[in-house]
C-alpha cells in the first residue's frame, strides 16, 4: 500500500478550512475544492492549490478527504458529482463530517465495486480545535485502512485522540452519540437551573450543590459556564448544526429499532430553540429557551461559582 501523500480536500469551512491547512503545512500535496470562493482563497493561503470542482480533487490522489456540512452534501459529492466513481483503486475516500451511517453505506457500496476503501472519521472538538490541530478523530472501516491513513490523522487533530472505532460507519454512530448525550445535558441543565432559581434557590448555591454531588456532569462544571458568567451560548457551533446532528440521531434509533422517546423530546426542544433564536444561534440555546420560559437570566460573576 502507497503512504498517503497527495490529498483532495473538499469542503473548507469553520472545520474543514484549517484541517487542510494544518496538511498543507505538514508538507503533504493538497488539491482544494469548496463552492465558496473565499473559503478556497483561504485554503489556497495556507498552502493548498486550488481546484474549479470536487471531480478536479480527485486525479492522481492517494485520498480524498470531505468535510461538508450534513449526509445530502456528502452524497452529492462523493456519489452523484462522481468522486468516487472517479478515484483510483486502492485510494481512499475519508469523509470526516458529521454524517449518517446510511449514505456511508451507500458510498461504502459505491466505492467497493471501484476499489476504493472508504473510512468515516467525525471530529469533536469545534473550530478552536480545528485550529489549533487538538481535534478527536473517531475512525470506523479497516483497521489496516486506518493504520494507512493514521499518520494524516495525527497532522489534523491530538495523535492521543485519534480512535479506531470499529467497522464502516463506527465513528458516525459514537460522534451522533456523543452528541446526543451533550444536547440532552444541556437542555436538563436549563431545566434544573431555571426551576431551582424559580423555587427561590440562590444560583450561586443550587450550582455548587449541584457541582459537589454524585448529579455532577461535565456539562454542569465546566460547558454551562460561558452562560452563567456572560451570557455566552457559544456560536462557535450553531443550531442548524446542533439540530441536523440530533436528528441523524433519531434516524440511526429508528434504524436500528431502538425506541427513543428522550431523543425525540429533546430534539424538539432543540428546534424550538432554533426556529425562536435563528439558524446561527449558539449551541446551548436550549438554556435561553428556559430562561426567557421562567423570565430570569442565570447568571453569577466567576467568582461565585468555585
Ligand atoms: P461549514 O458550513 O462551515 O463548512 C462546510 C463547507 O462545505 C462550506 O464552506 C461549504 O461551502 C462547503 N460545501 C457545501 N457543499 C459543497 C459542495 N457540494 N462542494 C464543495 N463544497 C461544499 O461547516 P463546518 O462547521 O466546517 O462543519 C463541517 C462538518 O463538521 C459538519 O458535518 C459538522 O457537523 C461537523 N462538525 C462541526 C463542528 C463545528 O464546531 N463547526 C465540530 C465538529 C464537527
Amino acid at each position: 500500500m502507497t503512504e498517503i501523500r497527495r490529498v483532495g480536500f473538499i469542503g473548507l469551512g469553520n472545520m474543514g478550512g484549517p484541517m487542510c491547512g494544518h496538511l498543507a503545512r505538514a508538507g503533504y500535496d493538497v488539491a482544494a475544492f469548496d463552492l465558496d470562493g473565499s473559503a478556497l482563497a483561504r485554503a489556497v493561503a495556507a498552502g493548498a492549490r486550488a481546484e474549479t470542482s470536487s471531480l478536479d480533487c480527485v486525479r492522481g490522489v492517494d485520498a480524498v478527504i470531505t468535510m461538508l456540512p450534513a449526509p445530502p452534501h456528502v452524497e452529492q459529492v462523493l456519489l452523484y458529482d462522481g468522486v468516487i466513481a472517479a478515484m483510483e483503486p486502492g485510494s481512499v475516500s475519508i469523509d470526516m463530517s458529521t454524517s449518517s451511517t446510511a449514505v456511508g453505506a451507500r458510498v461504502a457500496a459505491a466505492a467497493r465495486e471501484q476499489g476504493v476503501d472508504v473510512l468515516d472519521a467525525p471530529v469533536a472538538g469545534q473550530n478552536i480545535g480545528a485550529r489549533a490541530g487538538t481535534l478527536a478523530i473517531y475512525v470506523g472501516g479497516e483497521e489496516s485502512v486506518f493504520e494507512r491513513a493514521r499518520a494524516l490523522f495525527e497532522v489534523i487533530g491530538n495523535p492521543k485522540r485519534v480512535f479506531h472505532m470499529g467497522p464502516h460507519g463506527a465513528g458516525y454512530t459514537i460522534k451522533l452519540l456523543l452528541n446526543l448525550k451533550w444536547f440532552i445535558e444541556s437542555v436538563a441543565a436549563g431545566e434544573i437551573l431555571t426551576v431551582g432559581v424559580r423555587a427561590g434557590v440562590p444560583l450561586d448555591r443550587l450550582y455548587r450543590a449541584l457541582v459537589g454531588s454524585p448529579a455532577n456532569s461535565n456539562f454542569l462544571e465546566h460547558d454551562v459556564r460561558p452562560v452563567l458568567e456572560a451570557g455566552d451560548y457559544d456560536e462557535a457551533f450553531p443550531m442548524r448544526l446542533v439540530t441536523k446532528d440530533l436528528g441523524l440521531a433519531v434516524d440511526l434509533a429508528r434504524d436500528v429499532g431502538v425506541p427513543v422517546e428522550l431523543t425525540g423530546l429533546v430534539e424538539q426542544i432543540h428546534r424550538r430553540a432554533r426556529v425562536q433564536y435563528g439558524d446561527d444561534a449558539g449551541e446551548v440555546s436550549a438554556i435561553r429557551l428556559y430562561e426567557d420560559l421562567a423570565g430570569l437570566e442565570l447568571r453569577l460573576p466567576a467568582e461565585d461559582l468555585d
